[in-house]
């Protein structure tokens, strides 16, 4: 059976050391750069506009619009930074990518900072991944040593530097203003946005902010050109994707594939269901994203697709659910994860991510009551659209979407007394 998958990203991982700088080059890599460093940055700028390549951080953001609002002939540094502080719940792709190739995302940045003018950038990567670090540390390293990196690239009069930064491991430090405010040495905490970072960002200097999958596509569409690149993926949504599938599927894993598929042929490449079950339920793209049940096995995924349907793209995190699991309980698993790393700065988010995790705490031990999904949608009024940055409204998404598709299984908590999925604790608490 042949699947719509589209290895580009994803085509030599699995391959003998591919990590390395041979390797890279076997593969064609860093011919992207030269051909780019032969064209003019506002043609390279242009080449990524045409290609319609969007963020793949979660927001979808087309990626030439951003590096175009960089403001040229202002005399002041331009910096790219690269969000490699993948943290959303269930996503996965981009630490894999910087394990299995790291130089496709150096020799994107490269490009990507020469189309702005940037003549240094920031790979901004969490802490507790000291293998990826390690690996990406030692990629740069043999950039360097081959000329692609320091002063007059390649011969073309260009200057760069890349500067790899630790985080500490905070999921608020993937928001791209409080990552600007860790990067700069102060709390992770988000900045008011208007002004965005592209006019100012990183010491208030023009920055461009991308995710790694974003940059790392950058060579392959340089190498291949516009039409290739939109030949996959929709119209508005051109390209490939890795969805990151996880859970409880028969071959958990990254499948490369044009934006538009859907989850029930992301499952056929995965080999189903794992044996003797079915899907109960599902999250598009994180668990920020609200979420999905069968019913929405046919949803195209890309851009449009999940918003048309009530949810999100995301960063394609598809955590896939059987009916062996409680819906109340992973959706009290995410709300204990908000409450923990919410940053504290906004009133909604931090008192109601609080909350979330104190009502799913008694509704799991039997203790709930009648009015607590009254008060778990109320307190999602209350942070959807009110918190200081986008994680406090991605927390309420879990909460309001399993109320909408599985209200009987929270009602059967408190009129069981406890978690009919868990005979224990039911009769315990009962
Ligand atoms: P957003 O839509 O506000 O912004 C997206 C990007 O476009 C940003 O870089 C922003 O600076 C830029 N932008 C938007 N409007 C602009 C304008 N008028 N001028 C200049 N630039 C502009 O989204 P966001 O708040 O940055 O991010 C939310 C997303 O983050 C969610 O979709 C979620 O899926 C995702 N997320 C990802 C992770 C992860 O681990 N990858 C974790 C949490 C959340």
């Amino acid at each position: 059976m042949s699947f719509r998958l589209t290895p580009v990203l994803t085509a030599t991982w699995g391959t003998d050391r591919s990590w390395t700088i041979d390797a890279y080059h076997q593969a064609g890599g860093y011919q992207a750069l030269r051909k780019a460093l032969a064209m003019s940055p506002d043609a390279v700028l242009q080449l990524v506009k045409d290609s319609g390549l969007r963020g793949r951080g979660g927001a979808g953001f087309p990626t030439g619009m951003k590096w175009g609002f960089i403001p040229q002939g202002d005399g002041k540094p331009h910096y790219l930074v690269v969000n490699a502080d993948e943290s959303e719940p269930g996503t996965c792709k981009d630490i894999p990518l910087l394990m299995a190739t790291p130089h496709t995302l150096i020799e994107g940045a490269i490009i990507a900072s020469y189309a702005i003018r940037a003549h240094q950038a920031f790979i901004y990567i969490r802490g507790e991944v000291v293998h990826v670090i390690r690996r990406l540390l030692r990629a740069v390293e043999e950039a360097r040593a081959a000329g692609y990196l320091g002063r007059d690239i390649l011969g073309s009069g260009f200057d760069l530097d890349i500067t790899v930064h630790i985080g500490a491991g905070a999921y608020i430090c993937g928001e791209e203003t409080a990552l600007l405010e860790s990067l700069e040495g102060y709390r992770g905490q988000p900045r008011l946005r208007p002004p965005f970072p592209a006019t100012a960002g990183l010491y208030g200097c023009p920055t461009v902010i991308n995710n790694v999958e974003t940059i790392a596509s950058v060579p392959a569409i340089v190498r291949g050109g516009v039409e290739w690149y939109r030949s996959m993926g929709t119209e508005k949504s051109p390209g490939f994707k890795i969805f990151s599938l996880s859970g409880h599927v028969a071959r958990p894993g990254q499948y490369e594939a044009p934006l538009g598929i859907t989850l029930r042929e992301l499952l056929d490449a995965a080999g189903g269901m794992r044996e003797g079950h079915e899907l109960k339920f599902w999250t598009p793209g994180g668990s920020s994203t609200p979420l999905f049940t069968a019913e929405h096995l046919d949803v195209p995924l890309d851009f449009e697709g999940p918003p048309q349907h009530g949810s999100m793209l995301g960063t394609t995190a598809l955590q896939i659910f059987d009916e062996t699991t409680c819906v109340v309980r992973a959706v009290k698993r995410w709300c204990e994860f908000y409450a923990h790393e919410s940053c504290g700065k906004c009133t909604p988010c931090r008192e109601g991510t609080f909350w979330y995790a104190q009502i799913f705490d008694r509704l799991e031990k039997g203790l709930g009551t009648a009015e607590d999904i009254e008060t778990l949608l109320d307190l999602s009024d209350n942070i959807l659209g009110r918190a200081f940055c986008a994680l406090g409204d991605g927390a309420t998404s879990p909460v309001t979407s399993s109320i909408q598709y599985f209200r009987d299984e929270y009602i059967a908590h408190y009129e069981q007394g406890g978690c009919p999925f868990d005979p224990v604790a039911s009769t315990v608490f009962a």
